[in-house]
């Protein structure tokens, strides 16, 4: 297998021009984006020099939107409408929803199709939630480069399915992205490695986030990847060690009361902390404090929390396990393995990947940030910024797709890990005599039956000519782009009737839905709203720098002992109207108005005085307008 060329359109750039591309981590916990600068990979901080963008977003009750740090308080006081993990429910469908684990503070709107959430003015879906941690990251990288952004490669799950990347897709849209590719993570990881520079060898990428795991099986040869398989599980994660954790607090505390979102949230917080504490050292406090009465203090050890761990630790070995088997190799085969994702730091999944594979797992490169720096290496590439290395990944298919045939079986077109791009055509026939249409229902999954695989699409035939039972043959071709996004189409032979679908998955949205939201989005009412809001802030803290300043050159002697103040006020209020901080600029302008309040009474006091020792009254009321 060679690298698959795909030339992007448009020209080559001049060498001085580079495009600005990023490469996103969008990840459950955590999102990050990243460039190439000066031929490296690089993350893009914030203005306060955090990579790591929480994938948090609460939308307050003002209507205004938070995302990342400034959404984590919260989760405590309107869990509702602050949303945590929601690329678990990217893609899904309400009854997905219903089958996940964790119970969810939202508030679902009734109805079907993709699910909505209620937030102050309106409801959201997944999508917009996503589209809000993406606008973020594109608002700091445009700040950062100094520009648009020609697109980006956004980074998903290998495990993700049809709908999930479709949705990944729509939520970059939403964002304003261009997305030059959709790119797994563990190849993403494979990328940031450089392994492509190595003559040859098989790797595994073992990628333990917060909500995902992912096990990719890696062939290199002469610089080229071939991705031999790809496994996981998109319910496991360090979330789940979280879990782990705060059910064993409550066992050890004797708590057995339901307990409110607040205080979910607040055990969940504490149990992180404590599993990222003992990465680092041998035991761990534990205070919880759920309401004034119940409070709780304790210890947890590293042995014990491995032990409540391995049972987690051991469904990550057991995927491994199956992927190497689809690859058809032995663990002892793998040259090495790739770690990838904050739950890696865990010492014990670091002890037991190594005792899987027999060999110690690398680690250079922080866990957190390789998928971002591989994503951006592809981007460079991508926006062609690296003229001659035109290529892209090959990836695999990770669910078998098929359709549904008699009795509610599934007829396999395309196995999973199966390379990708791929075109697979097979021929149907009518089963009742003078059939003259035919319903296609595209599945994927691996089980045999309809109902255990995942639906994505049914569309219909129309206008076979009525035959026998048997006669007509409709061939029935599915095709996977590089994305992973799938056409299905249908023709009958005798007549060249013909139907197709680009499967909008069931779970997706529809065309016209995108449309609309992109025209009136909740979230979009809100920026402009937060824009405005900014704007008039930014205004009003000029003005009173402004009148500050005329009045200092005027009447400095003034001043008195309040230029101390005053000049602390003035610093603040200029910090703040760097920043894009609506509260912080509000509140260093009334701080400075504050601090110049004697001041400012001084100057009018003197003033009054002059107005009525040399000038007419009118002229002075006047003079007071005109300020
Ligand atoms: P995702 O890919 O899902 O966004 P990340 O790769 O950012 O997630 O990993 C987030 C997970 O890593 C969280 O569960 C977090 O608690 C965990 N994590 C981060 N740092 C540490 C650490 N030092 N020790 C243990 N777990 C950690
Ligand atoms: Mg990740």
């Amino acid at each position: 297998m060679t690298l698959f060329q795909i030339a992007e359109p448009g020209q080559t750039p001049a060498p001085h021009e580079r495009r600005r591309a990023v490469g996103i981590d969008l990840g459950t916990t955590n999102s990050l984006v990243a460039t190439v600068r000066d031929g490296r990979p690089e993350c893009l901080p914030d203005a306060d020099g955090r990579v790591m963008l929480p994938s948090l977003v609460h939308y307050t009750p003002e209507g205004a939107v938070r995302v990342g740090e400034g959404a984590r308080l919260a989760l405590m006081t309107d869990p509702e409408h602050s949303f945590k993990s929601i690329k678990r429910l990217m893609g899904r469908s309400m009854s997905d929803v219903m089958q996940l684990r964790q119970a969810l503070p939202y508030r679902f709107e009734s109805g079907e199709g993709v699910p909505r959430m209620h937030v102050p003015g309106g409801s959201v879906t997944a999508v917009q939630v996503s589209s809000e941690i993406l606008r973020a990251l594109r608002g700091r990288a445009e700040a950062a480069l100094g520009g648009a952004l020609v697109g980006a490669v956004i980074t998903v799950p290998a495990y993700f399915d049809e709908a999930q990347r479709q949705a990944t897709r729509d939520a970059a849209r939403l964002a304003g992205l261009h997305v030059l590719r959709l790119l797994n993570e563990p190849t993403a990881a494979a990328v940031a490695y450089g392994l492509d520079r190595r003559d040859s060898g098989t790797l595994a990428v073992f990628d333990l986030g917060g909500g995902t795991f992912d096990i990719s099986i890696l062939r290199l040869s002469r610089g080229v990847f071939e991705v031999l398989a790809t496994g996981g599980d998109s319910q496991l994660g360090g979330d789940d060690f979280d879990e782990a954790v705060a059910c064993w607090i409550l066992d050890e505390a004797g708590i057995k009361a339901e307990l409110s979102t607040g205080a979910q949230r607040h055990l969940q917080g504490v149990a992180c902390q404590v599993k990222e504490r003992l990465t680092e050292h041998a035991q761990a406090e534990v205070r919880i404090e759920l309401g004034r009465e119940a409070v709780w203090s304790g210890c947890l050890s590293c042995g014990r929390f491995n032990e409540l761990i391995d049972p987690l630790v051991d469904r990550t070995l057991r995927a491994c396990r199956r992927a190497l088997r689809d690859a058809g190799l032995e663990a002892g085969q793998i040259d090495e393995v790739v770690m990838v994702g904050g739950a890696t730091r865990v010492p014990r999944v670091r002890e037991r990947v190594a005792g899987l594979f027999g060999r110690e797992p690398l680690t250079d490169i922080d866990p957190d940030r390789v998928v971002a720096l591989g994503a951006a290496l592809q981007a460079d590439v991508l926006a062609g910024n690296k003229p001659g290395e035109d290529w892209l990944l090959l990836d695999v298919i990770p669910l078998s797709l098929g359709i549904e045939t008699l009795g509610g079986l599934v007829e396999r077109l395309i196995p999973r890990n199966t390379t990708l791009p791929v075109a697979r055509a097979q021929e149907f026939t009518t089963f009742r005599d003078g059939q003259t249409a035919m319903a296609l229902h595209v599945v994927q999954g691996e089980r045999e039956r309809v109902e255990d695989c995942r639906s994505l699409a049914r569309f219909e035939l129309r206008g076979i000519p009525p035959m026998a039972a048997g006669a007509a043959r409709i061939r029935v071709t599915f095709q996977v782009d590089a994305d992973g996004l799938l056409t299905v189409s249908a023709v009958e032979a005798s007549t060249g009737v013909s139907a197709e679908i680009t499967v909008k998955p069931s779970h997706g949205l529809a065309e016209g839905e995108i449309e609309r939201m992109l025209r009136d989005s909740v979230a979009h009412a809100a920026e402009d709203m937060q824009v405005r809001r900014l704007r008039e802030a930014r205004v009003e803290g000029e003005r009173v720098r402004v009148a500050l300043e005329a009045a200092l050159s005027a009447d400095a002697a003034l001043v008195g002992e309040d230029g101390e103040r005053i000049t602390a006020a003035r610093i603040g209020l200029d910090r703040a109207l760097a920043g894009e901080d609506v509260e912080v600029l509000r509140q260093a302008t009334a701080a400075l108005e504050q601090a110049c309040a004697g001041f400012v009474e001084r100057r009018m006091n003197q003033a009054v005085a002059r107005a009525m020792k040399g000038h007419a009254i009118d002229q002075f009321a006047h003079g007071r307008e005109e300020d």
